[in-house]
């Protein structure tokens, strides 16, 4: 459907699905958003704005804290059954909008924070990756696209969780492009993981359109972090189950041969950033203490995913870092909610606490390849 017709109730809990077992009822809903978003209003340091909306009409929000010149972006549920991300983001922006400790004031002077929660909100009602759109309501768009076949992220398939044949959608983190004017051509369809996305989501437009306004106001966006979940593993060569693994590299550095193919992007890519970043996490972390706090890992560093918003930003100048959280909802439920919550939360603030200080300037980059890898 084109027009909003977005129908929850005011503070409706999310379910899952009728073919998922696990509750994700703990998680929060686009109703609950909604309503987080109204009290935020009316906190002492907090912008809230919608951005945008969803396929089918739902508020995306934009949250910004902050008047520093350093400007991080955060977003979450870009992949609607990757949920702990927005509750830990709501949870820092209640600390960020209204503590006056000198911590907080500082993250405040230093930096200006500009959160997303909940980007991709018809997949959240849903439980699911994908949002909710029709190739022909994409054609329906860009009528230039009539014929085309869809782009290779569309899904239409059915298994034990989802039923896209009968409600298809998209992969939203494929649907981005390092190039930020750029409009759907045919000859780009139905493309590959190799190769950037195309605008076609207004999920994505939303989130693309917040980056350029940024990058336009402020010249740059330092830092852009990408929160997710992943599936169960353990740190390679130990039993020590992982508790969200990192990265910060997300296509082949465009000052090498393998990424000639990104060579104009390469005077603004900042690999070493990226990666002294996700050091900070990391830190942060483990000065924790506890075993689960500490049982961090990189994520697969061998990506080519110029789609995916992380990679399309990282090649616009953004020092960048991926979260993936153990378990998406659909068979992990809601299982160590509160755990896995503090863990971002601390390893967000690790980085928009080295990022206020200028410390994560002096991390030394070959630390990141001392974070122990994932056994896949
Ligand atoms: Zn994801």
């Amino acid at each position: 459907m084109l027009a909003p017709v977005h129908t929850s109730l005011p503070g409706k809990p999310l379910q899952a699905s009728a073919n998922q077992e696990y509750s994700v009822a703990g998680f929060i809903s686009h109703a609950e958003l909604v309503n987080q978003m109204d009290q935020l209003k009316n906190s002492k340091y907090a912008d809230v704005e919608v951005a945008g909306h969803s396929n089918h009409g739902r508020e995306i929000y934009k949250v910004t804290v902050g008047k520093g010149d350093k400007v991080v972006l955060i977003q979450s549920e870009i992949h609607g059954n990757e949920k702990v991300g927005t509750k830990a983001l709501l949870n820092m922006l209640q600390q960020l909008s209204q503590n006056d400790s000198p911590e907080i004031k500082k993250l405040r002077e230093e930096l200006t924070i500009v959160a997303m929660p909940m980007i991709n909100p018809d997949a959240t009602e849903l439980n699911r990756r994908g949002n909710e759109m029709t190739w022909e309501e994409v054609v329906s768009k860009f009528p230039e696209l009539e014929g085309v076949r869809p782009s290779w992220n569309y899904y239409t398939y059915v298994n034990r969780y989802w039923d896209y044949a009968s409600n298809p959608g998209f992969d939203v983190n494929r649907d981005f492009n390092p190039n930020l004017d750029y409009t759907p051509k045919r000859q780009d369809f139905p493309g590959n993981s190799a190769r950037p996305g195309w605008y076609i989501t207004p999920e994505a437009q939303t989130v693309r359109d917040v980056y350029k306004d940024l990058k336009k106001q402020f010249g740059n966006v330092d830092v852009f972090i990408d929160l997710h979940h992943q599936g169960e593993y353990v740190i390679k060569d130990t039993d020590d189950p992982v508790t969200l693994s990192l990265s910060g590299v997300f296509v082949p550095d465009p000052n090498t041969e393998e990424g000639a193919k990104y060579r104009e992007y390469a005077d603004q890519y900042q690999g070493d950033f990226s990666k002294q970043l996700n050091v900070a996490a990391y830190n942060a972390l483990q000065q924790i203490g506890n075993s689960p706090f500490k049982n961090i890992s990189l994520y697969p560093q061998d990506l080519d995913l110029p789609g995916t918003a992380l990679g399309s930003f990282a090649l616009n100048g953004s020092g960048a870092i991926l979260f993936e959280i153990t378990g998406q909802t659909q068979s992990y439920g809601q299982k160590r909610m509160g755990q896995l919550t503090k863990a971002v939360e601390t390893g967000v603030l690790g980085i928009l606490d080295s990022v206020a200080t200028g410390d994560v300037y002096e991390i030394d980059v070959e630390a990141y390849d001392e974070i122990p890898l994932t056994e896949r």
